[in-house]
């Protein structure tokens, strides 16, 4: 591993690299920016507005509502469901606590089922047997960048007239059968979290939908649940975007499908150099399911020894990241729900040997040599240390 040594802690680079996006765009993002400080004008607006349209449209929905965060547009679905206390909402336990958060600080219970092995996103065979007269709600999460099985989820939720709110906070611009995720269910949850695929340069969050009274709910309710300054008809919340923030997003959504099909170039690369190193039939790749397209938000594989591999990789300058090491369902903040380790077996095992390698379109063909070559070091190593 000489060679290895010798080179890869040299060329340490990050797990995510936004100030290289950031050179790209410095003097679009700038002016924008500009813009606004010489408008003084700072919260929703122009700006907002016509982000709203250019997310609508990119995702083929009729209307959509910028909130502050991603986990806020979650909070703000279920408000507009009016989903409270005795109420349970079907979701994931293997994606990020806002998830089922929002569902818990509305009072409700989220009721988990598990994901499938090979996509980590929910196991739709489970789902007809979690549905009760209580259930408000299925969210599912378009995991890593890719959509969860739509057909099946859409088709049990409509026999049991549940609504879908998508949490596509990290796949938009990825598709399921041709359609944009968040354009599917009842409504879609997006995240502007500076590390997703369309990232400001702080919190924001958006909710697409196509159900007019739906749009008109969620406008209502995050803006302290009045249409008119002092005149309230419902309890709402201050979850607004602001006009910097929608600049930013708006020169940012504009290079986003390039963006996209850079991720898509390096997951085929990586496919292509673990491949080359006979690590196919150790380390299990991401699998691009039926009807889907990957906008590689994350880049997991699915790795035996993964702890010592992540150490290994460190020791060589190269950053890797678990999403996620501990599903909800064994959280202590959901320990109330009752459940235990055994419950949701594959989320359990996903969280134990997935892996996220650096994946962003500026990463060069150099850097993912490296990754590639210290994971096939580590395998040669291990195998004879064993
Ligand atoms: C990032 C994320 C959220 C929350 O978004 P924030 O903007 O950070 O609040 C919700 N769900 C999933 C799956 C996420 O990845």
């Amino acid at each position: 591993m000489a060679n290895l040594e010798g080179s890869a802690c040299a060329q340490a680079f990050p797990f995510l690299d936004l100030q290289a996006q950031y050179r790209t765009i410095k003097p679009e993002i700038d002016a924008a920016i500009g813009r606004v400080m010489e408008s003084q004008h700072f919260i929703l607006g122009t700006e907002v507005e016509s982000l709203e349209r250019e997310i609508a449209n990119y995702c083929g929905s009729r209307f959509a509502v910028a909130c502050a965060s991603g986990s806020d547009a979650l909070l703000l679905a279920l408000m507009a469901l009016e989903v409270g206390p005795g109420d349970e909402v079907v979701t994931t336990p293997f994606t990020f606590v806002a998830t089922a958060g929002a569902v818990v600080r509305l009072g409700a219970r989220p009721v988990f089922i598990d994901i499938d092995a090979s996509t980590y996103n929910i196991d739709a065979s489970k789902l007809q047997s979690a549905i009760t007269s209580k259930t408000r709600a299925i969210i599912p999460v378009h995991l890593y960048g890719m959509a969860a099985d739509m057909a099946a989820i859409l088709e049990i939720a409509s026999r049991n007239s549940v609504p879908v709110v998508e949490d596509a906070a990290q796949a938009i611009g990825a598709t399921y059968a041709g359609r944009p995720v968040g354009g599917i269910g009842l409504c879609g949850c997006f995240s502007f979290f500076p590390s997703k695929n369309l990232g400001g340069a702080g919190d924001g969050g958006m909710l697409s939908t196509n159900d007019e009274k739906l749009a008109d709910r969620l406008r209502v309710l995050h803006l302290h649940g009045g249409r008119t300054k002092y005149e309230y008809e419902l309890i709402g919340m201050n979850s607004r975007l602001d006009a910097l923030q929608a600049t930013i997003l708006r020169v940012k959504l504009r290079h986003l499908d390039s963006w996209a099909a850079g991720r898509k170039h390096k997951a085929e690369r990586y496919a292509e150099l673990l491949y080359d190193h006979r690590l196919t039939d150790i380390v299990r790749l991401p699998q691009v399911a039926a009807k889907c397209t990957h906008v590689y938000h994350q880049y997991v594989i699915r790795a035996p020894h993964r702890d010592e591999l992540r150490a290994f990789l460190r020791d060589h300058g190269i950053p890797s990241e678990i999403y996620y090491p501990m599903p909800l369902h064994l959280q202590r903040a959901f320990h109330f729900l009752g459940y235990k380790l055994g419950d949701l077996p594959q989320s359990e095992a996903a969280s134990r040997e997935v892996l996220a390698l650096p994946i962003f379109p500026e990463m060069t063909d150099d850097q993912q040599k490296l990754v590639a070559d210290a994971i096939a070091a580590f395998y040669r190593d291990w195998d004879r240390h064993r």
